[in-house]
């Protein structure tokens, strides 16, 4: 298996004393199982990959969208031995459980059954783990119940994930599941950047501060950008721009995060498909006495009808960018707050960091959009930054730098692969409590 910050040496003693399965040893003597379940439950969807960690390699994704309608859809991907056609069913699906039996089913049909021995684990992502859980955790009742307690600080996530863990639970009791949280990889920021400065017994009374989010893609992004330079990521300082629909920064410290641009919520930072990012408190104050809003109706407009979408109408970057090109000024001035922000961003993280050896792009818009990549390196040849416009139109799935040889930082494209991670973070978990146990 690749490498991996592994969470085995601090091992808490409560996964400790967590019973072994038999699936253990089900698999035959001597071989563990391999294959990792790893899901992504929403509050009307359950997106799947099952992931095979002798070499890292995908047997099969799926997604169940619009769960408790009539018209819900099940999209299963075959792939492993070169994959096979996409299967797809369209027809009312009740509930997660009703989900995931579905999912069971396409799984039976390509020979991957949840039933077999070859199941080591199934591991969920869970937005919020609050200062608790660093590490992934091996869910039993009190996980489950502190998942629960933070539900208040993750309103829309949290119950979403519990579904999903407590529908898997009753499909494979026996099995462990483990919970992989966004937040995790975020616990290491120091007290500064966790902070906000309000009044401290208040913060606390409320858990307020900074808790970061897609924490699974920044620890990968990170790590991969390490192997990318030929390093390990103890070496090395990196500025991680996750920038899909949503989109955060993170300033990475010889593997640690020390900064992150999410705060309480994934509202905060940067500019987003439909979230502001950062604005003044106060503005919230404003629209709620000036211009009478409620709070639900200042929540909506600025998760949902802000950022992108809010300047200029649009959320995807293929489309703006085309409407720049038709000299669209709406569509114009979306990129430059865009970019703008990500700038301040960027420079922020240099002087957090000190010293930085790489700046990497990733999610949909930092893999895909080269004009973003470009404008928001523009300018920075003083902090040692530049990107090759060859090197950047390239079209690749591959982690690559696109700096030019003489740039004294690199500028990198790591694809993220949030998937990928929990598989290996829940396996890794699973292999340490089976040793620990031996
Ligand atoms: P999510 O946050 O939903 O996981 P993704 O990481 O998949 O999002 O990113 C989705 C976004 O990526 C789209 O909204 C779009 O703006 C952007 N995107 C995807 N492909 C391209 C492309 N080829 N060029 C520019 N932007 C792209």
């Amino acid at each position: 298996m690749t490498a991996h910050p592994s969470p085995t040496p601090a091992l808490p003693d409560e996964l400790r004393s967590t019973p072994r399965t038999s699936e253990t040893s089900a698999a035959g003597a001597g071989t563990a199982p391999t294959r990792v379940l790893v899901l992504n439950s929403g509050s009307s969807s359950l997106k799947y990959q099952l992931l095979d960690m002798r070499d890292d390699s995908r047997l099969a994704q799926g997604i169940v969208e619009r769960i408790g309608e009539e018209t819900s859809r099940l999209v299963h991907t075959p792939l492993q031995g070169g994959g096979g056609a996409k299967r797809e069913t369209t027809g009312p699906i009740a509930d997660h459980a009703a989900a995931l039996k579905a999912v069971a089913g396409e799984l039976t049909a390509d020979g991957l059954g949840l039933d077999s021995p070859e199941l080591a684990a199934i591991g969920h992502r869970v937005v919020h783990g609050g200062l608790r859980f660093t590490q992934p955790t091996v869910i039993d009742d009190e996980v489950l119940a502190e998942i629960e307690r933070l539900v208040p600080v993750a309103p829309l996530h949290n119950p979403a994930n519990l579904i999903g863990i407590r529908t898997a639970m009753a499909l494979r009791p026996d099995l462990p599941q483990v919970a992989v949280f966004d937040t995790a990889f975020h616990t290491t920021m120091p007290e500064a950047a966790a902070r906000y400065a309000i009044d401290v017994e208040t913060a606390d009374a409320h858990r307020i501060r900074r808790y970061g989010f897609h924490g699974t893609s920044h620890a990968y992004v990170s790590r991969e950008t390490a192997k990318l330079l030929g390093k390990t990521p103890e070496e090395v300082n990196v500025i991680v721009l996750h920038l899909g629909n949503g989109a955060s920064a993170s300033a990475v410290a010889g593997g640690r995060c020390v900064d992150t641009s999410m705060g309480l919520t994934p509202l905060e930072g940067l500019v987003m498909g439909t979230r502001s990012g950062d604005v003044d408190p106060a503005v919230t104050f404003h629209l709620k006495r000036v211009a009478g809003m409620s709070t639900d109706e200042i929540d909506v407009l600025l998760n949902k009808k802000s950022g992108l979408v809010g300047l200029c109408g649009d959320n995807d970057m293929r489309e703006i960018r085309r409407r720049i090109d038709e000299g669209d000024e709406r569509a114009a001035l979306a990129f430059d707050v865009y970019i703008h922000r990500l700038k301040k961003y960027i420079g922020a993280y240099y002087a957090v960091l000190g010293r930085v050896d790489a700046v990497v792009f990733t999610a949909g818009v930092g893999e895909n959009a080269a004009p973003v990549r470009e404008a928001a390196i523009a300018g920075l040849e003083e902090l040692g930054l530049a990107v090759d416009a060859d090197l950047n139109s390239v079209r690749s799935d591959e982690a690559r730098i696109i700096s030019p040889n003489y740039a004294r930082v690199a500028v990198a494209v790591v694809p993220t692969d949030e998937e990928l991670e929990i598989a290996r973070q829940s396996h890794a978990l699973v292999l340490a409590l089976g040793s620990s146990n031996e």
